[in-house]
């Protein structure tokens, strides 16, 4: 990537690539013109823009340019499950995955490097934060799928149906950026994907959750991860700004502005003797009797810095069953790519940790496993989780 400070046209919805066409005193229909050709076409060079004449794409290649993140690495997981690292302009590295089943192709995103809201659970958050990506660098995490997909040759055996916003980062703390590439992944002469089939989710950032209705129409999934506020604020620190009864309330209002019937999905990461009790999942049920939902139930996926187990396939066969028996949809998340380290939560991006977060961690992973050693009290206890919320 370049740091210039043209117009990347890659990463301009549909709006603002009329507003940059009117501003050169040229036609709307131009905007349709570069979303075809850069995003079902995959053309990043200008030149080879025929039907746009060829006084206008001198102009445009004076003005503008099309940039796109890089991919440093390509994946493959035994089961199919494919993962890239891309670099961005702030030079650090996020990871995208593509899972294909047998009916759709799922592509989760990322939309930061780095995390700020430091989940217990999850390998982003105990990067830190590092940036933001742009509007370019989201996006083109589908267009570099469907580039390695073979889509803009035409012989992709598989394709991007669904995109979820899984990826590395909190998406409505990147609001803007993900806003716009979130309609040109919808846009119809871009990538035409349906509003049912493109997912936010988020931890729970409810003033952005509020705003969301004027911005978009995608579906949401929300990581709750326990169902009472003491749990989740031990484990997820946004809580103690956004408290459980809030973040449904909002959910809700984002569900009743669509115009269509659909629910959002509730989250529920579970984690060995922290949040996968039955009374959890009795509790779980009567919490969500008032906001119509699916549940998806991810067990918890293992990575270096956490001392967090894996529940028993038992245990989450009982949880799942209570909730079912109550009168809940609820999928289990199988686990994918973990091969590759592509499984939900695995994503750490550049692993030479840019915060001292990191470097935290670290040490008090380094403790425990001492501490361990010695027979002493050890990490993975609830009461032992660093949970602040002083970064939010
Ligand atoms: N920041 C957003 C999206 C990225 S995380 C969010 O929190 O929703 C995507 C999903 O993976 C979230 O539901 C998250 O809670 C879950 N997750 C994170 N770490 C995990 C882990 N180690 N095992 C299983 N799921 C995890
Ligand atoms: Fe951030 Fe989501 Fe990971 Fe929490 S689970 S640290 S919000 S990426």
């Amino acid at each position: 990537m370049t740091a210039t400070h043209k117009p990347n046209l890659a990463g301009l919805s549909r709006a603002k690539l009329r507003a940059l066409f009117a501003d050169m005193g040229e036609k709307p229909f131009r905007a349709e013109q570069i979303l075809k050709w850069i995003h079902q076409r995959g053309v990043l060079d200008i030149d080879v823009m025929t039907d746009i004449s060829k006084d206008l794409r001198e102009k445009l290649k004076q003005t503008a340019e099309i940039s796109l993140p890089k991919i440093l690495e390509d994946f493959k997981s035994e089961d199919g499950t494919r993962k890239w690292i891309v670099e961005v302009t702030s030079g650090s590295h996020v990871e995208m995955v593509f899972i294909p089943e047998a009916r759709r192709g799922t592509l989760c995103i990322s939309s930061q490097a780095g995390c700020s809201l430091d989940c217990s659970f999850c390998a982003t958050g105990k990067q830190g934060f590092n940036s933001n990506l742009t509007v370019a660098e989201i996006a083109g995490q589908l267009w570099w799928a469907n580039y390695h997909l073979g889509v803009f040759e035409d012989k992709a055996e598989q394709r991007v149906s669904n995109v979820v916003m899984m990826g590395m980062g909190e998406p409505l703390l990147n609001f803007d950026h993900v806003m716009d590439a979130l309609s040109i992944m919808m846009d119809d002469c871009a990538y035409g994907l349906s509003k049912r089939k493109v997912t936010i989710s988020t931890s729970g950032v409810v003033p952005a959750i509020d705003r969301l209705k004027d911005y978009t129409d995608a579906s949401l999934a929300i990581s709750l991860h326990a169902p009472n506020d003491e749990l989740r604020s031990q484990i997820m620190p946004i809580n103690n700004k956004y408290p459980i009864k809030e973040v449904l309330r909002s959910v809700q209002g984002y569900m009743d502005s669509l115009s269509d019937k659909r629910v959002p999905v509730i989250e529920y990461t579970m984690i060995a003797g922290v949040n996968d009790h039955r009374q959890h999942a009795r509790e779980l049920a009567v919490l969500l009797e008032q906001l119509p939902c699916k549940i998806n139930i991810i067990p918890f996926n293992p990575f270096s810095l956490s001392d967090y187990r894996r529940p028993s396939s038992s245990s989450v066969t009982n949880f799942r069953q209570i909730l079912q028996k109550a009168g809940y949809t609820v999928t289990v998340r199988t686990t994918r790519g973990d091969d590759i380290g592509a499984a939900c939560g695995q994503l750490v991006g550049d692993v030479e940790d840019q915060t001292r977060r990191s470097e935290r961690h670290k040490r008090r992973h380094a403790e425990s496993e001492l501490a361990k050693k010695d027979g002493a009290k050890v990490f993975g206890s609830t009461d032992n989780l660093a949970v602040t919320a002083d970064r939010l």
